[in-house]
């Protein structure tokens, strides 16, 4: 009796240590090891998720499995411009992953010679979202550390990075349909810009702060 009572309890923290390692292990940042694989130089970053490389001579447009650009138009912008910083003059290392039936050059991106995986990045700090309608060799991860940047509100999740109208000349940034945007020439920005160019939350729509 006395060793079916320490045994019990064991089996149960065993079982409990397993479940965390098998867990934690499926959101373990892969490291490749790339050693004698040719690298590519950025030409140039298209947008949130596509790139030129120099392949074989010439360029070629290359996209990056598993990352959605966002829709705004800000938000692309903003997303573009991380990924450039990510990349710019840069190398990289390409994965492909097999069976791949499109036309476009679809891949996983690691910067050389750090090896940062390129693709996750994005997704992680928050400028863009996982593409949730295919599944790929990484969706779970990819998912994983979408939903941590939303929670902790990072990049585009930010709040001060939701999506917020103004015209030329007034002195407020609304929410969309406020009556106070009528008959004018709007533009969609980030509440961030917004601000940067002096505007104040309209009283009327109370748009986000
Ligand atoms: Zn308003």
């Amino acid at each position: 009796m006395q060793r079916r009572i320490i045994i019990l309890p064991a089996i149960l923290i065993a079982f409990i240590l397993c479940v965390y390692c098998i867990v934690n292990a499926a959101f373990d940042i892969p490291k490749e090891d790339f050693t004698g694989q040719p690298t590519y130089k950025v030409i140039k970053i298209i947008d949130g998720n596509t790139v030129e490389l120099l392949m074989n001579g010439k360029g070629t447009k290359v996209k990056l499995i598993g990352v959605n650009t966002p829709q705004p138009l800000p938000h692309r912008r903003e997303a573009t411009r991380f990924f450039t910083d990510l990349l710019k003059g840069e190398e990289v290392y390409m994965e492909q992953e097999s069976g791949s039936t499109t036309d476009e050059v679809m891949a996983y991106l690691y910067r050389a010679p750090d090896g940062l995986f390129v693709n996750l990045e994005i997704i992680r700090q928050g400028y863009g979202s996982a593409h949730t309608a295919s599944t790929f060799q990484h969706s779970e991860l990819f998912d994983h550390y979408k939903e941590q940047a939303e929670k902790l509100e990072k990049g585009l999740w930010a709040p001060e990075a939701r999506i917020v109208y103004i015209t030329k000349k007034g002195l407020k940034y609304h929410r969309e349909g406020c009556p106070h945007l009528k008959f004018r020439e709007i533009y969609q920005v980030t509440v961030r810009a917004a601000k940067n160019c002096c505007k104040d939350p309209c009283g009327s729509c109370v748009p986000p702060q």
